[in-house]
């Protein structure tokens, strides 16, 4: 085949009435460098990573270069943003070229971030700084590698133009994969218009890249409801699993897909408390850890609410409709968050009163402060060798035996063999995450040195966090006292 992409562009997208989107495209950069190629990716959406790492391959992940047929556009999008309506905030700063067919069938967006302005722009200059660049796609690669759904980050550019925020910074662009980029608010924006003609198109087109089943429903728009019900319980019950705090989840950032999305002012816990905030601009908590799941459940009402004159022409009957499609969310949360949570204490067979085994352990980590990640990480340990690593994250270690008896006894009424109990529990509870203060350091080595070899090795050890990586010990340890990170910005 010709030197370029690879599979042809299929932009359905782009084919939905012109006022879903505006056509332009990226505003080409001075000098584009390639910091990081995914190469697992492109090989698993059919790319030419070579082609991708050539000047004309890295030209177009720099928006320099469009290549055949890419249908550069800026979608349309609202937003509540922190419970307030914005009705027109759209991508301002992000210009999606196309949509290719993987090998496996899939149909992914490429995306670029960071790529100039664009009609939704306002203030803002669309680009980014190379901080948030790295950090989007050392964090969303971790969470590929966790195995939650997210959005993927297939390379980071940087521009060789500095960009203005508190200080002048280098600019980057992010080369985002998304299974779409529809969001809440992309409904919200035609529904809060009254336009029921483009909430009709995003339903159909919604349906055929989600939902293809409710399409064929009696009630497709109430089935593709049900279908973001589901996958936004499954996601948030996999980030509360993980200690994740996505610190952002305006209605914009909440995926009909039930990707993770936007990785602005996300972190992850260290010290497990359910109030846990990392936003600067998260002045309430709305979006603390614990509130995550009824957030989500707001998020989805609102969803709920563009469609309903589609669910049903009667209001009545399509406000009952959705209710019960809403009333779907918490069990399947509740279902989703037990189980991850019964599988991470060892229990791959959850019983109902194993919640209050978790809650206890749960309570016991509050009141000692301990790393979320470790302890339940380091339990494997009390199984097949020692449990003295695991009683150490308490700061009174008393503390975790009262809790380890019970746990103990209710091991034993399930057959399991320990090695294999341990081996499952590993495969469970990562040993590294994206821990801030490593984040932050990966990101001022490349802002402040040009050296990326941090970066580099985090997103390596990220790559593979369910496993030991001998000499890498720092990067599971939590911050000491003097490294920690409380407050991330986006
Ligand atoms: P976010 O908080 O990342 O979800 O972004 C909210 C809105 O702000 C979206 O419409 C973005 O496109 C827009 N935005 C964020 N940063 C910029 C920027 N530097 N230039 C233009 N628009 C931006
Ligand atoms: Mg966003
Ligand atoms: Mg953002």
């Amino acid at each position: 085949r010709a030197a370029g992409l690879g599979p042809a562009f299929d932009n359905s997208y782009a084919r939905l009435p012109e006022r879903l989107f505006a056509r332009l495209p990226p505003t080409p950069v001075k000098a584009p460098r390639l910091v990081r190629l995914n190469l697992g990716l492109a090989r698993d959406l059919g790319l030419d990573a070579g082609w991708l790492a050539s000047e004309d391959g890295v030209a177009m992940l720099a928006g320099n270069r469009m290549p055949e047929g890419a249908e550069p556009i800026a979608q349309a999008y609202a937003g509540h943003q922190f419970g307030h309506f914005s009705p027109s905030l759209g991508d301002g700063r992000a210009i999606l070229l196309g949509e290719v067919v993987t090998p496996a069938g899939l149909r992914r967006d490429i995306q670029l971030k960071g790529s100039g302005p664009t009609p939704w722009s306002r203030r803002g200059d669309g680009r980014a700084a190379i901080g948030p660049v790295l950090r989007e796609y050392v964090v969303s690669e971790a969470m590929a590698a966790f195995g939650v759904p997210t959005t993927r980050s297939l390379a980071a550019v940087a521009t060789g133009e500095w960009v203005f925020r508190e200080d002048a910074v280098p600019g980057g662009v992010l080369t985002r994969v998304a299974s779409s980029h529809l969001r809440v608010g992309t409904f919200q924006y035609f529904a809060a218009r009254r336009d029921m003609d483009a909430v009709r198109a995003l339903v159909d087109h919604a349906i055929a890249r989600h939902d293809p089943a409710a399409g064929e429903a009696p009630n497709p728009a109430l089935a593709l409801l049900e279908g973001v019900v589901a996958r936004q319980a499954a996601l948030v019950a996999r980030w509360l699993a993980l200690g994740f705090v996505h610190g952002v989840m305006n209605t914009d950032n909440c995926a009909i897909s039930g990707e993770t999305i936007d990785y602005g002012p996300c972190a992850f816990m260290e010290a497990y408390h359910p109030e846990t905030v990392f936003s600067s601009i998260d002045h309430q908590g709305r979006y603390a850890y614990g509130n995550q799941p009824g957030i989500a459940h707001w998020n989805l009402a609102r969803l709920a609410e563009c469609l309903l004159p589609l669910i049903d022409a009667e209001e009545e009957a399509a406000m009952e409709a959705a209710k019960a499609a809403l009333a779907g969310f918490a069990p399947r949360f509740g279902v989703a968050y037990r189980a991850a949570m019964a599988r991470k204490i060892g229990l791959p067979q959850a019983r109902p009163e194993d919640e209050a085994l978790i809650e206890d352990l749960l309570r016991r980590m509050m009141e000692a402060e301990a790393d979320f990640t470790l302890t339940f990480r380091r339990l494997a340990d009390a199984i097949d060798g020692d449990a003295a690593p695991v009683r150490a994250l308490f700061a009174d270690p008393a503390a975790f035996d009262g809790w380890a008896e019970g746990w103990r006894a209710r091991l034993a009424q399930d057959g399991m063999a320990p090695a294999a109990r341990a081996a499952a529990m590993r495969a469970e509870n990562p040993l590294y995450i994206p821990r801030n203060h490593l984040v932050e350091e990966a990101i001022a080595a490349a802002v402040e040195r040009d050296d990326f070899a941090p970066f580099e090795t985090l997103v390596d050890v990220l790559a593979r966090p369910f496993e030991e990586q001998p000499g890498r010990e720092r990067f599971a340890a939590p911050a000491r006292p003097e490294e920690r990170v409380t407050r991330t910005f986006c």
